[in-house]
């Protein structure tokens, strides 16, 4: 089961509530979206400590996202009208579009393709318009403007037919990664229609079928159960025919791995074959401590699952919020990373998926005026400047590629991909 905010008002969980927190959250939930599975609720939340729980502060907005000036014209705004106006501007102020996602929508001739990415070489995204949604939603979330309404630049895909031309035209093309939102969210009849398209034999390099999901962070029972057994055999066979199948998990806590149910589901997508890597962005409050990714990653290899990234939060939503600067972050990552087994050292960050590429941040070094972040790309638009390292002014407080001041060579790099790149805004309003 999964609750609305009004569901959730009318649930037994909301008497746990001060009535402070309630009309807090009545405010909240009008910028930012809200949704919980049951499971969330009854598993996973411990209610008695909900201001330090993690997975409170993952699910139920907090205050401080808000910043005062907004409290004070939420609290006073008069009529419903003006209230839709002023929570579409400060969603609009929380920068809800990132660093040009548009720029990396593909075309056939001069067709665009709406529900797809493509940035790096050898992978394509792709949103199925039917899974841009999710089974709870992160306070922190990205893609939070996807949910709410806001948008004319909701990723949608048109059908399968765009997917399917435009894999066939791009040979070079080996990952297809279906994103949402989650598309776990759709049933198996809509996510087999999908999957159906890439056993075309004219698709045969397109080799790993990729799926990024938290699903078995926030429903688990979607693996489980005669639907979960339907879908468990249908990957099967997938892998059988030849296709790499890999979930990439969103876990952001070792709390969303202690339950039965998603030990269980975990082992059936093992046993089905399936590859399991897992990722999450680095955030405050939630789980902004060595310890935790300590535990987690250990616990994650222990279930048999590989760690992969590290995320640095985005610049969007309440970042003011939830970020951590860029050397806390480093510094998070290297204590927790000297703590583990080698096999949990497949995961790499903290990193920043950032508009020119992904972005490591994988040393810091010098001392006093000459002290430097050491970075490198670990994905980018031009494959020429992966993996070579090149520096940036060290900058405490800095928690996003724009607030750095780049090695010159490399910010000349960066500025010839964007005359390459970014999209006019005549074809931006064409992709809306
Ligand atoms: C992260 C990402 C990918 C996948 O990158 P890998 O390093 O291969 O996991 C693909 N496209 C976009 C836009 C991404 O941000
Ligand atoms: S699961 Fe992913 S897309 Fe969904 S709300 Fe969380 S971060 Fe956003």
């Amino acid at each position: 089961m999964f609750y609305s905010f009004s569901k959730f008002l009318k649930s037994n969980y909301v008497r746990i509530l001060s009535s402070k927190e309630v009309e807090d959250l009545k405010i909240l939930t009008r910028v930012f979206p809200f949704k919980v599975s049951s499971y969330v609720l009854e598993e996973l939340i411990d209610w008695e400590n909900r201001y330090e729980d993690p997975i409170y502060r993952l699910i139920f907005p907090q205050p401080e996202m808000l910043k005062p000036s907004h409290w004070n014209e939420l609290k006073n705004v008069r009529g419903f009208e003006e209230e839709r106006a002023i929570v579409k501007r400060i969603r609009l102020e929380l920068n809800p579009h990132p660093n040009g996602q548009t720029d990396n929508i593909p075309r056939i001739g001069d067709r665009l393709l709406g529900g797809l990415q493509h940035k790096y070489r050898e992978t394509v995204l792709f949103f199925p318009a039917q899974g841009q949604t999710c089974h709870a939603y992160c306070t922190y979330c990205f893609r939070w403007a996807q949910f709410v309404n806001l948008d004319d630049h909701k990723f949608k895909s048109k059908e399968q037919r765009d997917l399917f031309d435009y894999l066939s035209l791009h040979k070079e093309v080996t990952d297809i990664l279906f994103t949402g939102g989650d598309p776990m969210w759709m049933s198996n009849e809509k996510l087999f229609e999908y999957f159906d398209v890439l056993t075309h034999s004219e698709l045969e390099h397109v080799r790993n079928v990729r799926i990024g999901t938290k699903v078995l962070a926030y429903y688990p029972k979607r693996f489980l159960g005669e639907e979960g057994d339907e879908l468990l055999r249908y990957f099967e066979k997938m892998v059988s025919d030849g296709k790499n199948v890999s979930v990439m998990a969103h876990f952001s806590h070792w709390k969303e791995l202690q339950t039965e149910k998603v030990h269980e589901a975990v082992r059936r997508l093992r046993n089905a074959g399936v590859q399991i890597r897992t990722q999450a962005p680095l955030i405050k409050g939630i789980n902004d401590s060595s310890e935790v990714w300590r535990d987690m990653w250990t616990e994650q290899v222990k279930m048999g699952m590989i760690p992969y990234y590290m995320f640095v939060e985005r610049d969007t939503g309440a970042q003011h919020y939830f970020s951590v600067p860029l050397a806390r972050a480093y510094e998070i990552f290297t204590d927790a990373y000297s703590q583990i087994s080698g096999l949990a050292k497949t995961v790499r960050g903290p990193s920043m998926s950032a508009w020119p590429g992904k972005v490591l941040v994988s040393g810091i070094m010098g001392e006093g005026n000459s002290k430097k972040f050491i970075l490198k790309f670990i994905q980018s638009r031009d494959p020429d400047l992966i993996n070579i390292p090149f520096y940036a002014e060290y900058d405490p407080e800095a928690i996003w590629l724009n607030d750095l001041e780049i090695e010159p060579s490399i910010q000349q790099a960066i500025d010839e991909m964007k005359k390459k790149y970014q999209r006019t805004p005549d074809e931006v309003s064409e992709v809306a």
